[in-house]
């Protein structure tokens, strides 16, 4: 018999990887009978050295998204909150795919460099899921800036607004996704770039060069 594993839905889509051949590689959603979502890298190329390429990649995604392996399941990660998080894991994915390699997903840090707005951004844990972004610098349209980092944080992530505090976010789970949040910052500084990314790369099929992860 072929494969008859159970892949789930297909939500996201690396159509050429830069990396290995230029394979292609989909991220597939699994409903948890528990209520989460875990999700499935795959890809159907036989190439040989594609089972690396694969460890790889769902390497990055754990270190990149602090998401875990599940124990027994090839290729299957999940959050350890057992949430789904769709939005935020697709972005995930899509980041994970443009690193060479597992070793390359190191080092990332919740501070970054507004140079638009000549502010350092960061993020503060503040419990039950509640992130609040923090902005050092003299500027008169921080609290507008540190407002629209927070709206693109929510889109990236699908995140709740914390009423009476605008510039907190929360992760609907009540859960800590530090490393994600570490992600997620930079590309909230320019969500449109971001999302327009996501898309060309889907259209296209062609990746952004890693060198664009630097840019904002
Ligand atoms: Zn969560």
């Amino acid at each position: 018999m072929g494969e008859v594993r159970q892949l789930g839905r297909r939500i996201e889509l690396i159509s050429i990887d830069p990396h290995f051949h230029d394979i292609s590689i989909g991220l597939y959603e699994r409903a948890d009978p528990a209520g989460g979502a875990s999700y499935l890298a795959h890809t159907y190329s036989r190439v040989a050295g594609t089972d690396g390429r694969m460890a790889d990649l769902v390497g990055a995604m754990v270190t990149l998204g602090g998401m875990e392996p599940v124990a027994g399941e090839p290729g299957v990660v999940r959050f350890p909150c057992g949430t789904g998080h769709r939005t935020a894991v697709k972005r995930i994915f899509v980041e994970a795919g443009k690193l060479a390699d597992v070793a390359s997903a190191e080092g990332l840090v919740p501070r970054v460099e507004d140079k638009k707005f000549e502010l350092a951004v960061s993020v503060t844990n503040e419990g039950g899921g509640r992130y609040r972004i923090v902005a050092e610098g003299e500027n008169e349209r921080k609290a507008m800036r540190i407002r629209a980092i927070a709206g693109g944080l929510r889109r990236l992530a699908e995140l709740d607004e914390v009423e009476g505090a605008e510039d907190q976010v929360a992760f609907p789970c009540g859960g800590d996704h530090d490393v994600l949040m570490a992600l997620l910052l930079p590309r909230a500084l320019n969500v449109r770039a971001a999302m327009r990314e996501q898309e060309d790369a889907l259209l296209r099929g062609v990746l952004a060069a890693p060198s664009a992860q630097a840019a904002f």
